[in-house]
């Protein structure tokens, strides 16, 4: 009967979805289906499995913009089908863009006269931005070996070992070195003394790290660009100083002022800072600032004659949305230099009370400093029983996502766990976790974990003296420790 067969194919329009046959079914993952689904279908199928993603507003590894105003929310549904390339067809989109380099560069201090246009470009975020930084450097060194008719193939960068993975990226991809400087014990930014040291005739930049994403620490842009100032005029060579502001590039403006990293240092020649971090917008906007239009050499430029008009670019990609950059005009323009210093400060103030709420615990030690990006990062003072990883995993228990990592070389031996405090994280939230890491602490130190390696390695040292163990007694000791965290966890379970 044609009627029942309509209604056994259970259109969503007539049944619900949940009545319909497409929750039954499993959904295509490698090939595409034959045949459409009906979109309230496949709304609630997706909408669903996302379910099952972390929550980004409890995602603390993470410093990417995870909530802004609704006003703004409003313009980027507005914009989100806008290519940001049609800068003919867009030309408001196209001059918010140039608004922004302005006000950025100012904020960095670009030595610019009153009528000059700074030099910059929005990206996708700081790693394109350092991709196009690090072509810049790359180019200008080699025209100036060419012309001194030099070698030109062997160029290298000078960084700490500390660097985020986009330069390692950078350098994979267009054929640079890195030079790392090593990082030690107590000691997790590049050292000016050794990175100076390092710089050759085929370094084509220095680059330095405002807000290292290991511990949020600055390096000290300052030493760096004096101890070269030197070792320039020694060698009669001029290498340049890149910032990788991602993170710091919006707090040093604002919480420290007076800090000296930007382009008021002669060597510094470009900056990157992530919009989409301290810059306060979602996730897709970066930006790189040149001090001077010749740091930028005219040959990476491409005129396009694109749509009726001659477009210069300087980016990898072709096609963007537009939306990010809208967003990122809204921001320093609703919030100007008073509200961006007020989110900060309030920033600096809940990772205050974050850390002062893991030291009195007695059991971190704080590997983050005061002065720096607003983030927390410290690592057990005793983590041979239970260590970080596991912290990470139980906190999990409890929505939070902390991320445990160990450090580059040589400081590998030190596994830190890392909260970015973002403007969304209050003080509630931050009491909230340090409750909830006092939990986990007395979880773990009724778990047997790695206490039962320690047992089985048959000695036990419990208050000094050494207790040899049989096997039996070994495998009891586990089975009881393993029962009351069970039994602890009914009880703890049951409350909530
Ligand atoms: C986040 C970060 C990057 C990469 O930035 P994206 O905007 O995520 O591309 C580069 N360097 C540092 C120091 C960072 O913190």
């Amino acid at each position: 009967m044609v009627l029942s067969k309509t209604v056994s194919q259970s259109d969503v329009s007539i049944s619900s979805t949940f009545g319909s046959r497409y929750v039954r079914a499993s959904l295509p993952r490698f090939k595409m289906g034959e045949n459409s689904i009906p979109k309230e279908a496949a709304y609630q199928i997706i909408n669903d499995e996302l379910m099952l993603d972390g929550n980004p507003r409890l995602n603390l590894a993470s410093f990417v913009t995870t909530w802004m105003e609704p006003e703004c929310d409003k313009l980027i549904m507005a914009s989100v089908n806008k290519n940001y390339v049609d800068m003919d067809e867009y030309p408001v989109t196209t001059e918010l863009q140039n608004r922004c380099v302005n006000m950025i560069a100012h904020l960095f201090n670009a030595p610019l006269g009153e009528v000059e246009t700074a030099v910059g470009v929005g990206t996708v975020g700081s790693s394109e931005a350092i991709m196009l930084a690090g072509l810049a450097f790359k180019r200008k060194w080699q025209n100036k070996m060419k012309a001194l008719g030099k070698p030109f193939d062997k160029p290298n960068i000078v960084t700490g070992a500390n660097v985020q993975v986009c330069w390692e990226k950078f350098a994979r991809y267009f054929e640079v070195e890195l030079k790392e400087v090593k990082l030690r014990d107590g000691y997790y930014v590049m050292d000016p003394e050794k990175a100076v040291e390092m710089v050759d005739e085929n370094t084509i930049c220095v680059a330095a790290i405002l807000g290292s994403t290991l511990n949020g620490e600055f390096e000290d842009v300052k030493r760096v660009n004096d101890l070269l100032v030197k070792k320039n005029k020694e060698t009669g060579w001029d290498t340049p100083i890149h910032v990788d502001a991602a993170s710091g590039g919006f707090i040093a403006p604002f919480l420290y002022p007076e800090l000296e990293w930007d382009f008021r240092l002669p060597l510094v020649k470009s900056i990157n800072v992530s919009g989409h971090k301290y810059g306060l917008v979602y996730a897709g906007i970066g930006w790189v600032i040149w001090r001077n239009k010749e740091d930028l050499p005219d040959e990476l430029i491409f005129h396009i004659n694109y749509l009726g008009a001659d477009q210069p670019t300087f980016t990898l990609n072709f096609s963007k949305g537009s939306s990010q950059i809208i967003a990122q005009y809204y921001q320093l323009i609703r919030l100007g230099r008073e509200g961006y210093t007020n989110i900060m400060e309030n920033c600096q103030e809940n990772a205050n009370i974050l850390k002062e709420g893991l030291e009195k615990t007695g059991r971190f030690n704080i590997v983050s400093k005061d002065h720096g990006v607003p983030l927390v990062a410290f690592s057990l003072k005793d983590n041979s029983y239970h260590n970080e990883f596991e912290v990470s995993d139980l906190l999990r228990r409890f929505g939070w996502i902390v991320p445990a990592y160990t450090m580059p070389p040589d400081a590998q031996h030190i596994t830190v766990l890392r909260v970015v405090i973002r403007e969304d994280f209050s003080r509630t939230l931050a009491e909230r976790l340090v409750s909830d890491i006092v939990k986990v602490l007395h979880e773990l130190d009724s778990l047997p974990g790695k206490v039962a390696e320690k047992l089985t390695t048959e000695e036990n040292v419990e208050l000094g003296k050494i207790v040899k163990k049989t096997a039996e007694e070994v495998q009891r000791d586990i089975t009881i420790a393993w029962r009351k965290f069970v039994a602890d966890r009914k009880k703890t379970m049951g409350v909530c």
